[in-house]
């Protein structure tokens, strides 16, 4: 009998919680969503803060169920991750960027480097390295445009492994950015021992920046540390005019948020670079 048949779970739905049911549902709709290609990739363009001008984007990837619709990521990655489906998934997401910055390229636009996000379970595979290394001399991109982000948590939990792996990335000439700055447990000694480029404050610090010198105080001790270890550092989650501006004034580096634009279709995102070169 086919797993996807409602009766399939009647057995256990007595002893199951709503959300374990859910999870299961959502898990048999994982499997038959990445053998139907359901995923699509939205760009969001991240801006030199002081000259606007769109220097990078980073890839979100969005489920287009054909009955639910567009499903966030926050619903199923992490059903992903448990499960391990996340390996195909990123596996497809990771040549989907670059095949579509490849696109770019060929249609003329200017080259940016585009950041993936990658799950502890994809960035601890052995074959990590080639997956990226192919994926890029599939597409014949220069590593350089591709930028692979990891979340502090993730980066803390097996700090030599992690290591090796950056140094790896590194050498491929492939960069590396902690995302979520701020938010995990994290020793500021692995900044220095790791080789990383760029760091990006977690939203929850630029949510209230306006108003709460709290976060005045640590976004600007982020920023500080940041330049002074000679990193490039990214504030996430900007919405409005006065966050830019007390970012920039703080000497953040680079911006991303709804200010800017919300992660779009590539079709959309090939205009915001098409307006630019024209710029
Ligand atoms: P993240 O890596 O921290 O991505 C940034 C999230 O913040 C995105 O949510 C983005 O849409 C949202 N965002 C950007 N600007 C603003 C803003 O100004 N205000 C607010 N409120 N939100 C903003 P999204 O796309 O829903 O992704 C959520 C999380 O799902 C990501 O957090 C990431 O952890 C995960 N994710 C997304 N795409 C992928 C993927 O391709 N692979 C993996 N492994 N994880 C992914
Ligand atoms: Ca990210
Ligand atoms: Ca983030
Ligand atoms: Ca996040």
């Amino acid at each position: 009998a086919k797993a996807t048949g409602r009766n399939t779970y009647q057995i256990f739905t007595p002893e199951m919680s709503k959300a374990a049911t859910e999870r299961l549902q959502v898990e048999t709709d994982l499997r038959q969503a990445i053998e139907n290609n359901e995923f699509i990739v939205f760009y969001q363009p991240i801006i030199n803060a002081q000259t606007g001008e769109c220097i990078a984007a980073e890839a979100l990837i969005r489920w287009l169920h054909p009955e639910k619709g567009m499903i966030p990521p926050i619903r199923f990655i992490p059903i992903a991750e448990s499960t391990g489906l996340i390996l195909p998934l990123g596996r497809w997401i990771l040549n989907e960027v670059c095949r579509q910055n490849h696109e770019w390229r060929e249609n003329g636009q200017p080259m940016i480097p585009i950041g993936v996000n990658f799950s502890a379970l994809q960035f601890r595979q052995n074959d990590v390295l080639d997956t990226i290394q192919e994926a890029l001399e599939r597409f014949d991109l220069p590593a350089q445009y591709l930028q692979v982000e990891l979340t502090e948590s993730l980066v803390m939990q097996d700090v030599e492994k992690t290591t090796q792996i950056l140094h790896d990335l590194s050498r491929l000439g492939v960069m590396s950015a902690i995302d979520d700055f701020g938010t995990g447990y994290s020793s500021l000694a692995y900044l220095k021992r790791f080789p990383i480029r760029k760091i990006k404050i977690d939203r929850s610090f630029i949510r209230d920046l306006t108003h709460d010198p709290d976060d005045q105080i640590l976004v600007k001790a982020m920023i500080d540390l940041a330049r002074n270890m000679h990193l490039h550092v990214v504030a996430e989650g900007v919405e409005d005019e006065q966050q830019l501006q007390v970012l920039r004034s703080m000497g953040c580096h680079e911006i991303q948020g709804y200010l800017i634009s919300r992660p779009v279709p590539a079709k959309e995102f090939q205009q915001f670079l098409g307006n630019l070169s024209t710029a």
